[in-house]
């Protein structure tokens, strides 16, 4: 199995893409440190992970504190830290910036790249000690285009790819790979409220039927690249940002 005794940090494993990320690297072998802010939530994904090894911990990705926490629990723990996976982020309602209070800018930033900061950062000493890691951050098309987001979001989603590159610039020759993953639009807990009817946004309507896949994506779609991003496979692939989109950037 391509992830054999593989430790892997998960964030935003309660929903979505993290849960999914969860399931896939567990079907190919590796054990799962499931992380998020809400606690029912995770422990219903190791719950679902079955495997009799992966751990829930409930964080928040913004706290040094908790994210410190986890790194050196994973470490006491099993020993090591093979993947990580900075994937919690938060969405913020498309708001323009005039009406972007503090708060949601300071929410949005702190979950969506100071949480892939502080992880990787914390997660690097062991990855070091190692010489081996690998560490791939959720990014979005929001990472190039505007209109996935608002500005808080869409400012968080281009600093992730900065962060993606500087991280692969600075530690590829060390053993660590760090590559990004942009998602289009994929039904997740995150988007679910865009395909009711009081909550669709024409934007992102339009955006979807332009694309040649007309449709929304799937959280394992996107777990699937996140495999192989995490396998010996993509041991060549450093500092990439790979668009799985249904092809939303094309236009
Ligand atoms: P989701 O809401 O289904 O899952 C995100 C999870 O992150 C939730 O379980 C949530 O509790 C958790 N989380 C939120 N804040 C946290 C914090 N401070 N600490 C720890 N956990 C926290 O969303 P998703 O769509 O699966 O999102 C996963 C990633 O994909 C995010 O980074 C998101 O920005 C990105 N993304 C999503 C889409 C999409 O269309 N869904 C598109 C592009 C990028």
């Amino acid at each position: 199995m391509k992830l054999d005794g593989r430790i892997a940090i998960i964030t935003g494993a309660g929903s979505g893409m993290g849960r999914a990320m969860a399931q896939e690297f567990v079907a190919n072998g590796a054990t799962v440190v499931a992380v998020d802010v809400r606690t029912d939530p995770v422990a219903e994904t190791v719950k679902l992970l079955d495997d009799g090894r992966s751990v829930a911990q409930t964080a928040d990705v913004s706290s040094k504190a908790d994210v410190e926490r986890v790194v050196t629990e994973t470490v006491e723990r099993f020993g090591r830290v093979d993947i990580l996976c900075n994937n919690a982020g938060v969405l913020d309602d498309y708001t323009p910036a005039h009406e972007t209070t503090d708060e949601l800018w300071n929410r949005v930033i702190g979950v969506n790249i100071n949480g892939p900061f502080l992880f990787s950062r914390a997660a690097l000493t062991p990855m070091l000690e190692q010489g081996k890691g690998v560490i791939i951050n959720t990014a979005s098309i929001s990472s190039f285009v505007a209109g996935g987001g608002g500005a808080a979001y869409t400012s968080s989603k281009h600093a992730v790819l900065g962060l993606t590159k500087q991280l692969a610039f600075d530690y590829g020759k060390r053993g660590v790979r760090v590559n990004a993953i942009c998602p289009g639009a994929i039904h997740t807990g995150m988007t679910g409220h865009l395909m009711t009817t009081e909550g669709r946004n024409p934007h992102v309507d339009a955006a979807i039927a332009a694309t040649p896949a007309g449709r929304w994506g799937k959280p394992e779609e996107i777990a699937h690249m996140a495999l192989f991003l995490a396998s010996d496979d993509a041991d060549f692939i450093h500092g990439a940002a790979f668009t799985v989109d249904g092809g939303w950037l094309l236009p």
